[in-house]
């Protein structure tokens, strides 16, 4: 789950698409006011075989895939929220575009003008962006990154819905938190803390999924026993890919590398340089 967007070319408007493939009905494709070009049939007009060869037309129509001069994934929502944190940090003096433009769901619209003044915010960012310190979730068998602390979810990066409990790390560590039934937002009671501690699967169900699972602080020795398995890594490889739990992590604290930012700024430059490029709205998705 994340966030796309797309641009579309001119090719239909400048004449070099193939023939609309039923012409008695191309006055039903058009620009809506927002610059975007769909096709509209009325209900009774509607049917699943006219959209499925529109969908053949428009994807191969001209030279661009789908009559779309740029598509891009812009970010998962936890990239995304971290970015809009960012924002917030630098503040809406200097990125009020960003800030307002950007949206929250996935539709909406970007004119040419509002890419134009991304562009020049995107600049701002990169020069003002304080990476600032934050703390990080590592497995400390790889030293891979496995999870930072996001403000905005409390901290919580792991839901744990019918197991009762959340996980998260926040300035003080790595924690199980008690969901809280009346506010999802809310962390509930603490009932695990640590800053160094292995996550160990003591009981497996009958498909050798994880049912079990001790947390055992190494400082303290202090156990949690739950069902919640909270930190798994996607691990690909040629046979197959599958999440593993991992076995031990650290919580540390620290300045974030440099070059952080580029998973967003980089897609939401392609797609605002073709906005301004075509003259056509991008399109969030
Ligand atoms: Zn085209």
């Amino acid at each position: 789950m994340g966030l796309d967007a797309f641009v579309q070319c001119n090719c239909y408007r400048q004449g070099k698409t193939k023939p609309f493939p039923f012409p008695e009905l191309e006055h039903y494709y058009r620009q809506r006011k927002e610059g975007y070009w769909t096709f509209n049939l009325p209900e009774d007009l509607d049917s699943l075989d006219l959209w499925q060869k529109f969908g053949v037309w428009q994807k191969t129509a001209c030279e661009h895939h789908g009559m779309r001069t740029a598509s891009e994934r812009i970010s998962d929502w936890a990239g995304y929220r971290a970015f809009q944190e960012a924002l917030y940090q630098i503040g809406w003096e200097l990125l009020p575009t960003l800030i307002e433009e950007l949206p929250n769901i996935n539709w909406g619209f970007a004119s040419p003008q509002t890419a134009v003044w991304m562009l020049k915010e995107l600049q701002t960012f990169r020069r003002n962006v304080d990476l600032g310190i934050n703390t990080f979730l590592i497995d400390t068998e790889t030293g891979h990154t496995l999870s930072e602390y996001i403000e905005s979810y409390n901290g919580v990066f792991h839901w744990g819905g019918r197991t009762g409990y959340n996980a998260g790390i926040d300035l003080e560590g790595f924690f199980i938190a008690e969901r809280n039934h009346k506010d999802s937002e809310a962390r509930g009671n603490v009932v695990f803390r640590s800053k160094r501690f292995e996550q160990r699967v003591i009981e497996h169900d009958e498909n050798g999924k994880p049912r079990k699972v001790e947390y055992f602080d190494t400082d303290s020795e202090t156990r949690f026993v739950t069902n919640l398995l909270a930190v798994s890594r996607f691990v690909v490889t040629e046979e197959k890919s599958e999440s593993i739990p991992v076995r031990v992590m650290h919580v540390e604290t620290r300045q974030p590398s440099e070059g952080k930012f580029e998973y967003i700024l980089r897609p939401l430059e392609i797609v605002c340089r073709a906005a301004v490029e075509t003259g056509n709205p991008v399109v969030w998705c």
